[in-house]
């Protein structure tokens, strides 16, 4: 399918935030996003993977908005947080967004929606809104999911075996976009940790327990507006 570049963000340091629109448009859009956390190449990767097949498949017909990566400084530093030192996936303008972190790496910024990171897709949000947000990190593989996508979760666990878990017990996320896609825009999120590199695990690995099932969800009527 064809893709747009649209207007890039820039992030603290001014860099850009490049960002895709697929050629059709629609009222609200499937948002694939990795790299919101600097140094988890891993998730950065398989979207990077998906993205490539995707400009040459014909068979998909989503809309789509897609952020290869967010945090380009924290990509560039090989860095979780942002060149401000903070955790973009703490500083959304949720209900229950707290100052307060539980260790430096989660520090949330001075206020909510504080970083131009985030700023960035709040507008693309309100220009194209979302209909449901894959966002690809990499951690304890799982399947993460956030308001009414737990049958995405469980179409990928038929094919990765990830863990599908609604709450990360003991790990709460204040600030996190899987709060606030739900909460502001009843947009359900699919935070997709993937395993984390090892001696192992490559990129390549990773890519290759995940292709399938997320091209079969992408050809799915899964992620189709309700
Ligand atoms: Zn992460």
């Amino acid at each position: 399918m064809e893709f747009l570049s649209l207007k890039p963000g820039r992030s603290v340091e001014g860099d850009e935030i490049p960002c895709f629109r697929s050629e059709n448009k629609a009222s609200n859009y499937v948002y694939l996003v990795a790299g919101t956390h600097g140094d988890e190449v891993e998730g950065v990767y398989v979207l990077q993977q998906l993205f490539d097949w995707l400009k040459e498949d014909e068979d998909v017909n989503l809309p789509f908005i897609i952020l290869p990566i967010l945090n380009v400084d924290g990509y560039r530093a090989s860095t979780r947080v942002n060149s401000h030192g903070v955790d973009l996936n703490r500083n959304y303008p949720t209900k229950n967004w707290s100052s307060e972190a539980r260790e430096k790496k989660y520090f949330p910024g001075e206020k909510a929606l504080s970083e131009p990171e985030n700023q960035f897709l709040e507008k693309l949000f309100q220009k194209y809104p979302p209909r449901i947000i894959i966002s690809f990190h990499s951690w304890k593989p799982m399947l993460n999911f956030n308001g009414d996508c737990e049958k995405v979760a469980q179409f990928l666990e038929s094919y990765n075996s990830y863990p599908v878990v609604a709450e990360i017990e003991g790990h709460p996320t204040p600030g996190s976009l899987g709060e606030y896609g739900p909460e502001k825009y009843k947009a359900p999120v699919l935070t997709f940790e993937c395993p984390l590199l090892s001696e192992d695990v490559s990129l390549r690995k990773i890519w290759e327990e995940n292709q399938q099932g997320l091209k079969e969800l992408l050809l799915s009527n899964l992620l189709e507006s309700k």
